[in-house]
């Protein structure tokens, strides 16, 4: 797994997209490099190397991060621990808060519907994700996220920006298992 996982990040290290990093970092307000979806992947990328499925999350608030996270489920035996979740938890302690407002979540994969339900308890303004799911088109996030159910809507941005870095990871790790298997 280490040494596929190696291989895998070799084979991106000339296709960042620097343009693209820089003018997101401005449109950001983080500091100069520090994407927050590059710092999501670099998450998901921990995740890969733990045999976990690789999906990072991270959340910002007045441009910065306050939180960080990955998958956890296969460590923990715990279904719940998806990075959003984990992310989420970390940053009500930091802010001793439930009420995640004027906060904004990027994440590698569109989040499924336990965590849209999450993302919008938390009071999430925005989830931003860099791939979308295969059953995208069943518009749950959406759903969910707009619920007039809850008292708070959240939106949601597929920004593309690293989907290539982001989906690939994914398939090189289901790839890697169904070989194992
Ligand atoms: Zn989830």
């Amino acid at each position: 797994m280490q040494k596929l996982y190696h291989l895998f990040m070799k084979s991106f290290k000339d296709q960042k997209n620097v343009k693209n990093l820089t003018e997101q970092s401005k449109k950001c307000a983080c500091k100069p490099g520090q994407n927050p979806m590059q710092v999501a992947l670099d998450e998901a990328k921990k995740a890969f190397k733990k045999g976990e499925v690789p999906i990072g999350a991270v959340i910002v608030r007045d441009g910065k991060i306050i939180s960080k996270a990955h998958n956890m489920r296969e460590k923990k035996q715990n279904a719940l621990l998806h990075a959003e979740i984990v992310c989420i938890n970390k940053a009500c302690k930091k802010l001793h808060s439930w009420r995640l407002e004027n906060c904004e979540m990027f994440v590698t994969l569109e989040p499924c519907p336990m965590c849209a339900g999450a993302i919008v308890n938390a009071r999430l303004s925005r989830v931003t994700f860099a791939c979308q799911e295969k059953t995208s088109n069943d518009h749950i996030l959406e759903t969910i996220l707009q619920s007039p159910r809850l008292n708070h809507t959240c939106q949601s941005v597929f920004d593309n920006t690293f989907e290539t870095e982001a989906s690939e990871l994914l398939s090189t790790f289901f790839k890697t298992k169904r070989n194992q298997s």
